[in-house]
């Protein structure tokens, strides 16, 4: 059998590898336009800021370990220019010569991935404007940071106090995660950034309250924020420096541009073979990653997957997904009955010492495809126990349904372990948890790591009060309609407050019970909404009709108050 494989990064190069191990036989021919196959793309932007200081170290594996190890032909500077399905052969070109030669194959995979969107803007091609993707991309970056643009020019060489740099201004478009992790590596390499991204909120796949707590954060380590602003062109402008024009009518000034709006499906040599594209734009496949060309796979970023909590189709482009598909493309190439379960989007991102995780369905999502049955929660625990040095907070919002308690989504930011609480959710998630499951889920405890109630046990435990009426929540967004009880020590009202709340703390509740109205449905508050568990619990057994307001003044506030706490 004769395999070829488009692509030689995540989803190809993880296929070839793959492939080899469960067939030795086989002639695996993959092929990379680029000069390096398997490189760390992930890795990209900590290289711009000297964490990785070695290009080398982004290079995983080289073509000849492929070949040494895997007996694969792997060829760099080789790109595949047009499919023939019906006579199944690729011609290929080589990059550096242009020649071309036309190989068969009995199954084609495609790892193409999906290029950086680079709209054809007015200026783009502009010296100083870059973008994030290749490890040509960073080289390009690192050397116009050190001696490429007028203004800096020669500086590196200076010694002493001639190496006082002029503040140096960066200009990053797009608020996803390589936008946001370049502009903090920029930042480290002493840039004043600014950020502009069209939306009203970064990281678009959470939800606006926690995206707003993440802008808080990162504004407050240096990285200026301009939402709502779309970028409309470039101008080139003195000292080599760039203005970066947005569509309502702002000049940014910048000694460097990143260009992080965003990726695409390459879909080219797929729609050149008429492959089926789907309706979001990327490769369509079954869950064997079978094109509708039943000899042509395709994996990756440049594919369509199920989203595994709403069912409809996505294109969600991670690492994780794309090796998986690799390695399942080559299972099924053998003859394996491998699929993929699609994509719950469960990601990562850090940022100036803290981490925004998520996995699953966010509660925009669910609005707009229109899902009714869920409810949400808010909570605020410890990272670890609080009496154990360094426990920080975790703001988490965790969304099930409300019929059966199935778990939908979670969202988490904080500066201690936020990764093994959402990567302990996204297994219970895939796994087709209830938050009857987290209550009782079974995890790591000692006080330097967790909790004995860990968060993740906690939000369970949360959500299955509210599920089995122990505990009926609210939320701010209905919160005028209610009568507001606060029952916090009056001392933390001085800090921040709801107007028209009542003041009882916790501690004399059962003494003033008589002050509370009956015939009215009491709010109660705290600042992260335990507190106000108790006292709702004891309003409950006293006959009152309560309700918790889920997260309490931290879901209110959020953003200002969380990182301080
Ligand atoms: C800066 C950056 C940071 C990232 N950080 C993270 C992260 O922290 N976590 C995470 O989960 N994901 C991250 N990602 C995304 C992740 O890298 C991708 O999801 C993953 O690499 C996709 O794998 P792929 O095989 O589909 O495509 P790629 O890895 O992009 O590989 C596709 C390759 O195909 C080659 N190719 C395309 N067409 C042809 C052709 N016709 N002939 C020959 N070769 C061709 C391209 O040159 C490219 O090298 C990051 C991506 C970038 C760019």
């Amino acid at each position: 059998m004769k395999v070829i494989i488009v692509g030689g990064v995540a989803g190809g190069a993880s296929c070839a590898a793959r492939l080899r191990r469960l067939d030795e036989k086989a002639e695996i021919i993959m092929v990379e336009r680029g000069p390096y196959v398997s490189y760390a793309n992930c890795g990209l932007p900590y290289h711009i800021g000297d964490v990785i200081e070695k290009e080398s170290s982004l290079l995983v594996a080289d073509a000849n370990t492929f070949r040494s190890q895997f007996a694969v032909d792997a060829r760099t500077g080789c790109e595949a220019i047009k499919l023939s399905p019906d006579k199944k052969t690729v011609e290929l070109r080589n990059v550096a010569s242009g020649e071309v030669t036309t190989e068969s194959y009995d199954k084609l995979v495609l790892s193409p991935g999906a290029p950086s969107i680079r709209p054809p803007l007015p200026g783009i091609d502009l010296p100083g404007i870059f973008e994030v993707r290749t490890v040509p991309d960073t080289r390009a970056i690192r050397e116009w940071i050190e001696k490429g643009s007028l203004f800096l020019a020669g500086m590196h060489k200076y010694s002493g106090f001639q190496t006082l740099r002029p503040k140096t201004r960066a200009v990053v478009i797009g608020g996803g995660f390589i936008g946001l992790e370049t502009a903090e590596n920029l930042v480290h390499r002493g840039f004043n950034v600014i950020l502009v991204e069209m939306g009203d909120q970064i990281l678009a796949p959470i939800d606006p309250e926690m995206a707003h707590i993440v802008e808080g954060y990162v504004e407050r380590h240096g990285i200026r924020l301009a939402l709502n602003d779309g970028v409309a062109g470039f101008k080139q402008a003195a000292n080599g420096a760039v203005d970066v024009l947005t569509k309502s009518g702002k000049s940014y000034p910048a000694d460097i541009v990143i260009l992080a709006l965003g990726v695409r499906p390459d879909t080219t040599l797929a729609k050149m073979a008429g492959l089926k594209i789907g309706e979001r734009g990327g490769i369509r496949v079954d869950e064997h990653m079978r094109t509708s060309n039943p000899d042509i796979f395709a994996v990756g970023d440049a594919v369509e997957v199920k989203d595994f909590v709403t069912g409809e189709w996505s294109l969600i482009a991670l690492a994780g997904p794309a090796n998986r598909q690799g390695r399942i493309a080559a299972d099924v190439i053998v003859g394996r009955d491998s699929r993929f379960r699609g994509s719950q989007g469960t990601s990562i991102i850090g940022l100036f010492g803290a981490a925004a995780a998520w996995t699953g369905a966010s509660e925009k999502t669910l609005k707009r495809i229109g899902v009714k049955d869920y409810e949400k929660i808010y909570l605020y625990p410890n990272s670890h126990a609080g009496y154990y040095p360094g426990a920080r907070p975790i703001a988490m919002k965790v969304i099930f349904r409300k019929s059966d308690g199935r778990l939908l989504g979670a969202q988490a930011l904080g500066e201690d372990n936020v990764d093994k609480r959402i990567s302990a959710l996204a297994m219970a998630l895939q796994m087709g948890a209830t938050v009857y499951d987290l209550e009782e889920a079974e995890l790591c405890y000692a006080p330097q790591f967790g909790s004995a109630k860990d968060p993740v046990n906690f939000a369970g435990m949360v959500a299955a009060d509210v599920l089995r009426g122990d505990m009926p929540i609210s939320h701010w967004d209905s919160a005028e309609k209610g009568f507001l009880l606060d029952v916090r020590e009056p001392v933390e009202l001085a800090v921040e407050s709801a107007p028209s709340a009542v003041n009882i703390p916790l501690g004399q509740l059962r003494a003033r019970l008589g002050e509370l109205p009956r015939d009215r449905e009491i709010l109660v508050i705290c600042r992260s909404g335990q507190r106000a568990y108790s006292a709702t619990r004891i309003l409950l057994q006293k006959g009152f009709k309560a309700r918790n307001l889920a997260g309490g003044m931290l879901s209110r506030t959020h953003a200002s108050t969380f990182w301080e706490s």
